[in-house]
């Protein structure tokens, strides 16, 4: 039971706004995010060892610098005065990591000392903040700042060397409403949802690959919160409004009965909304349409069953990467694989291939992708252009997804593809791990897999005939596609109003795709965060989608929608929307096809 008093604060009550990513009210204690204890080793290295451990050095600073220059980038959605304040901050950071004293005097530790690279930022780090801190300058406050400011840079070198979370979640009271400043996609797989009520952050993008891992997670979340963190008081009460995006700090006993009243309303809708799940998705006049869900941890299988998805139409196997210094082997990843379709009972499951770069960062992947040399890793060695260079990845995830197909039907899906070129080499590659494993008698799919594509770059989009000679199906995945069709990053701040999915541009290509999938009769599902917006259901039938790969929270309400929708309707609200000039415009159109519903009193068919 909660109450007011629980809060064990007088302050008075705050409210935030920020962007809704997760629908749903949570009510909790709020605790912000903590950096985990760092451990480091102080064994000393042999002299044949100093270079690899350079090596580690120099990643791990480029690592560093680069992590700055996202965040510097960032500060241009901020206001003035904050810009002010942290941009020489920033500045001293990236001074500190490029040629400076600090950086000269870890590496002597390591040529010279043979200190390992871990032990060399420590001492450093330690040794420079106590030479600032005894300087002969009056302004004491001026020195601590400074000393501060080395020791918080060795600790971001220190992490990117160990590879350890800059957040843990551990030892937060059950329950608890988690507030971050920013949480990376291997922050949010680390969070085990029955443990908190809700996540508020001040930064991130509805479609980012965090927002991604939110909606999975499927607890009431708020993005783009600015301000809170500096008014979250540790322990006190908050309430988060997933569904309006409000956070509500040391709430009145008022505001506490209103939340609750809006939580009992939403867990009665769940429940009509249960009784769907057994229905089938179709329109008013009858067109079927097929609903998949989207895994991104395998703690979703029991709520996928439960959404009454047909299926796994994205399975996003980035997990298995995440927060592990070591690449999973094969039997390691046929396992897990296994364990999945095995649970699908029958239904298929479409496993995509590593798509590591852009937003979605992978530690154990360090060293395949040196980051001095990615300027812009979105568009760099991403998704199948980094597997095939190192196509040893590939062949180990081809070989374990066909030795999973003996448990039931799997797919394999190719991200990120641009060309015709990386598909064919792609099947060449399979062909051969088939044939290998044939010889090795290993249990396997008896049949070779569907070998599919994402479609999210302009330049698949344009050439989907060509890619329909060589792919058994195809997948449209508009949070990538939205990112490189509008030059704008999918992680930019909500409200930005550069990165919009529903830009008629965007629409031009899924309409694209769409025809000339169904010309060369090529399955083709959209499986993007746009899939999931149930208002967005009427554009995407009218412009030929029929199947849909979503998290398995949204999966219900979207066929709700779909029930309640006709084709020529449909048809009708999409071409407007393809003529409109923005997509405010579309949303305009959208609204008002809501609206026309709503009054012919269309109620769905419960
Ligand atoms: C997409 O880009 O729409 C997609 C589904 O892939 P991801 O979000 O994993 O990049
Ligand atoms: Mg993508």
């Amino acid at each position: 039971m909660i109450n007011a008093r629980q809060s064990g604060s007088n302050c008075e009550e705050q409210r935030f706004s920020g962007h809704p990513v997760v629908p749903g009210i949570g009510i909790g204690p709020v605790h912000e995010a903590a950096e985990p204890a760092l451990t480091v080793s102080h064994k000393k290295i042999s002299a044949s060892n100093v270079s690899a451990e350079l090596a580690r050095l120099e990643e791990a600073l480029a690592r560093s610098r680069h992590q700055l220059t996202k965040l510097r980038a960032r500060l241009a959605g901020l206001p003035e005065h904050s810009q002010a304040e942290i941009s020489p901050l920033i500045e001293a950071y990236l001074h500190m990591l490029g040629q400076s004293r600090l950086t000269r005097g870890i590496r002597l530790r390591v040529q010279d000392g043979l200190q390992g690279a871990e032990a060399a930022v420590q001492a450093e780090a330690d040794a420079q903040a106590e030479h600032i801190l005894n300087l002969p300058e009056t302004d004491r406050a001026g020195r601590m700042r400074r000393a501060e400011e080395v020791r918080e840079i060795g600790r971001r070198v220190l992490r990117n060397l160990t590879h350890q979370p800059f957040r843990s979640f551990a030892g937060l009271a059950p329950g608890s409403i988690l507030a971050a400043s920013e949480l990376r996609p291997a922050d949010a797989a680390l969070i085990q949802p029955s443990n908190f009520a809700g996540i508020i952050t001040e930064e991130g993008g509805a479609d980012g690959h965090t927002a991604v891992m939110m909606r999975a997670l499927g607890l009431p979340t708020v993005l783009g919160a600015t301000g809170v963190l500096a008014a979250v008081i540790p322990g006190a009460l908050a309430i988060i409004d997933g569904t309006a995006g409000e956070i509500i700090l040391n709430p009145t006993e008022a505001s506490l009965e209103a939340a609750k009243t809006r939580l009992s309303a939403m867990l009665r809708t769940r429940r009509a909304l249960a009784r769907l799940q057994r229905l089938a998705a179709e329109t008013r006049d009858g067109v079927a349409v097929e609903l998949q869900a989207n895994l991104e941890l395998p703690f979703e299988l029991p709520m996928i069953a439960e959404s009454g998805a047909h299926g796994i139409g994205l399975l996003r196997s980035e997990f298995m990467f995440m927060n592990r210094e070591t690449l999973p082997d094969e039997d390691t990843q046929t396992e897990i694989y296994r364990g999945i379709v095995e649970a699908m009972d029958g239904d298929p499951v479409t496993i995509r291939v590593l798509d590591w770069g852009s937003d979605k960062e992978v530690e154990a992947l360090s060293g395949y992708v040196p980051l001095n040399i990615e300027p812009n890793p979105a568009l760099g060695l991403r998704g199948i252009r980094l597997l095939l260079r190192h196509p040893a990845l590939l062949e180990t995830q081809f070989a374990a997804i066909l030795r999973a197909g003996s448990t039931g039907p799997v797919r394999i899906m190719l991200p990120m593809v641009t060309l015709a070129a990386e598909l064919r080499e792609s099947r060449e590659i399979l062909e051969r791990v088939w044939r290998r494993l044939r010889r090795k008698n290993l249990r396997m799919a008896a049949q070779r897999p569907p070998l599919g594509i994402m479609l999210e770059t302009p330049a698949a989009a344009l050439s989907v005939r060509q890619l329909a000679r060589h792919a058994d199906f195809f997948a449209i995945g508009t949070n990538d596609l939205t990112m490189y069709t509008l030059a704008a990053d999918r992680g930019l701040p909500v409200g930005s109003k550069l990165y919009d999915p529903l830009e008629p541009a965007v629409l031009s290509l899924i309409g694209l795709i769409a025809q000339a999938a169904a010309a060369a009769n090529i399955p083709v599902s959209l499986c993007g965060e746009l899939a999931s917006r149930e208002q967005a259901a009427p554009l995407l039938l009218g412009l030929g989608i029929r199947q849909f790969s979503m998290h398995g929270n949204a999966i219900l309400r979207v066929k709700r929608a779909i029930r309640a929708l006709n084709m020529a309707q449909c048809e009708a609200v999409a071409t407007a929307a393809l003529a409109a000039d923005s997509a405010d415009a579309v949303r305009e159109i959208l609204e008002a096809d809501r609206q026309r519903l709503t009054r012919a009193s269309a109620q769905p068919r419960m």
